[in-house]
């Protein structure tokens, strides 16, 4: 571990925010620094900002999300690093590691933070690389009806799902599933098919070392892995 020098040091302030997640009774508190979430959650910030009360502790709810999702949320905004609840050792925790890892990336896009959308997308595309049974290809299949009903137009998760569905999926599994996904997603699926039949190549997702930022939501320069340790 190296040393840092003082100047690394973080002021957070005393003020914090409390953030209800989860429906009532499920739901859980959670007490946060509110420098460090506006920082990153362009969502957190406009709410606050709008709220004029001078109240020491301001609360937000989002009822809509897991306490599990934003624990790990919270995890990283303190410490950059994701952490899982399983393992990387089989097919399950494979299979869980995925569906925990697009709800966080959707519970991002709700919170309006790019770099932790980006950091969870960067772990998509690790995950997609050590898959290899169908079951754990599962999980991207199980969640396309949910993704395209959360996130707009050009979104990177769509990007990627599409992508893998038309270099993974077989085609008698498409044949029998097409009808039960998104219209829409029907359609990207269809010009990745006539695009790879027309043009071959490698699978786009193959292409991230050499294009990091494929997949990333930021438009302009700031890729979170060009920031400095904080
Ligand atoms: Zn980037």
């Amino acid at each position: 571990m190296p040393l840092y020098p003082e100047s690394k040091l973080l002021d957070m302030g005393t003020q914090v925010v409390s953030i209800s997640v989860g429906k009532k009774p499920d739901h859980e508190d959670f007490t946060v620094h509110e420098w460090l979430i506006r920082e990153s959650s362009t969502l957190i910030h406009a709410t606050l900002l709008s709220d004029q009360s001078e109240r020491k502790e301001r609360k937000i709810s989002l009822p809509d999300y897991k306490p599990k999702d934003f624990k790990i949320y919270m995890q990283w905004l303190y410490t950059e690093r994701v952490l899982m609840e399983s393992g990387l050792d089989d097919d399950t925790q494979m299979n869980a590691n995925c569906q925990s890892l697009i709800k966080g990336y959707l519970l991002g896009c709700h919170l309006g933070d790019e770099m932790y959308r980006d950091t969870i997308m960067d772990f998509l595309l690790e995950w997609n690389y050590q898959i290899c049974t169908y079951y754990c290809q599962r999980p991207i299949f199980e969640n396309v009806k949910t993704v395209f009903d959360s996130t707009e137009l050009g979104d990177p998760l769509r990007k990627f799902m599409v992508d893998f569905t038309v270099w993974n999926a077989s085609h008698d599994f498409w044949v029998k599933n097409y009808e039960d996904f998104p219209e829409h997603f029907v359609a990207m699926v269809s010009i990745g098919h006539s695009s790879r039949s027309h043009y071959g190549g490698d699978p786009p997702i193959s292409c991230v070392k050499k294009r990091p930022c494929l997949y990333h939501c930021h438009t302009d320069e700031t890729c979170y892995k060009k920031r400095l340790d904080r």
